[in-house]
């Protein structure tokens, strides 16, 4: 049998596994009470239970399986984690510092098989899905590291915006948020998450039925076919006639807000033409939108690609707030360090790979 995190299971499938396992259920409160309130790190900490339950739990289940490999901390105060998992991959979790709370970027897949043609996550193809326990266990272990810092500082935002596409592990990503988001753990408000993918249309559909507040976030980069298919290549399988109708149902579900994720690529996509073309697209949702303008972080293996000026990022900003369409542009975070996905760890790749 093969020991797993702990952080896997919902409140709901703790309970579960211990009434199997001949315990009573107001256990399963008190664990919750153990590793997500007070946070203990050990099974043996757990004051309350017994010896039979500590035994059956660290019988069966992991608290920590993530091993810190780097941890670098920026002028700005953002934090970039560079996790080994127990099978040795390496995955990435960013901390951020806003005025408005602590927020941190997860990663649910090591690796990414979308293929964006800009991104660092996706040159090295997909090699597994994290499990729903890996997910929690990042945010745990910065968690961790801000109890260590004894300022009494608390996760208050999570951005799924780390390497991998959510959507593409869509059952494990929605046991994470369960788990976050319970009020008798780590309470992460449902409207504190944001979820961005790069536009899986059938899995916008489940979403929006989940009856859920998480925030959606989509990566477009282009306003029409051509141009996305040259940026992203998930645009063959889901073109723009797929994804907007998916979009539309999302919208008219939820009534919730989108957030259009938008990099600027210098001479690609932020001409005033794309610009237009952009607000004509989104024109009969422009109530419940809003564009993410993004500097493009450069990523040395990309470099057909680079950031767009100044003086073009402001003008397809004022193009698109002259048709109506609310945006902004994104303030970065920890560039000194390599905050920008999959960055830090395809460079650590890259070392390794020479080291060995
Ligand atoms: N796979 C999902 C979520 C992870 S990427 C998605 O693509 O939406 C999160 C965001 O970071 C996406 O909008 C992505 O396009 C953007 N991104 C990736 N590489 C970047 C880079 N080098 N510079 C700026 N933004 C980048
Ligand atoms: Fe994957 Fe998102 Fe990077 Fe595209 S931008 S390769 S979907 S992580």
């Amino acid at each position: 049998m093969e020991k797993k995190s702990i952080y896997g299971l919902t409140l709901d499938q703790l309970t579960s596994w211990l009434i199997e396992h001949g315990q009573k259920k107001f256990r399963a409160a008190q664990v919750w009470d153990w590793l997500y309130k007070k946070r203990v790190t050990d099974f043996s900490q757990m004051k309350n239970l017994n010896s039979d339950c500590i035994e059956l739990l660290e019988e069966h289940f992991f608290i920590q399986t993530l091993k810190q490999e780097i941890k670098q901390e920026s002028e700005d105060g953002t934090i970039k984690f560079l996790f080994k998992l127990q099978d040795g991959n390496l995955i990435e979790t960013v901390l951020m510092r806003f005025n408005y709370g602590l927020s941190v970027c997860v990663t649910t897949q090591v690796g990414c098989n979308i293929g964006c043609t800009f991104c660092a996550s996706g040159l090295l193809k997909k090699n597994r899905d994290l499990t729903s326990g890996e997910i929690v266990e990042q945010i745990m272990n910065v968690q961790h590291h801000l109890d260590e810092a004894g300022k009494d500082e608390r996760v208050s935002h999570i951005v799924v915006m780390g390497i991998g596409e959510p959507f593409d592990n869509y059952d494990n990503m929605m046991d994470f948020f369960r788990v976050v988001n319970d009020q008798k753990g780590l309470s992460i408000g449902a409207r504190h998450i944001t979820v961005s993918t790069s536009g899986l249309a059938n899995k916008i559909y489940d979403f929006a039925d989940e009856n859920i507040q998480i925030n959606l976030a989509v990566s477009l980069h282009a306003p029409n076919n051509e141009l996305r298919t040259r940026i992203m290549k998930i645009n063959k399988a889901y073109p723009l006639e797929k994804l907007m109708p998916a979009i539309d149902y999302y919208l008219e579900k939820t009534n919730r807000r989108i957030t259009f994720e938008y990099i600027l690529l210098k001479d690609v996509n932020d001409h005033k033409e794309e610009a237009i073309q952009l607000a004509k697209l989104l024109k009969n949702k422009r109530h419940l939108s809003y564009v993410n303008l993004i500097p493009y972080n450069p990523v040395d293996e990309h470099n057909q690609y680079q950031r767009s000026t100044k003086e073009s990022i402001l003008k397809f900003y004022e193009t698109l707030m002259n048709h109506g369409i609310n945006c902004g542009v994104r303030v970065e975070q920890g560039t000194d360090i390599d905050a920008a996905c999959g960055q830090l760890r395809s460079k650590q790749i890259k070392k390794d790979k020479v080291r060995s």
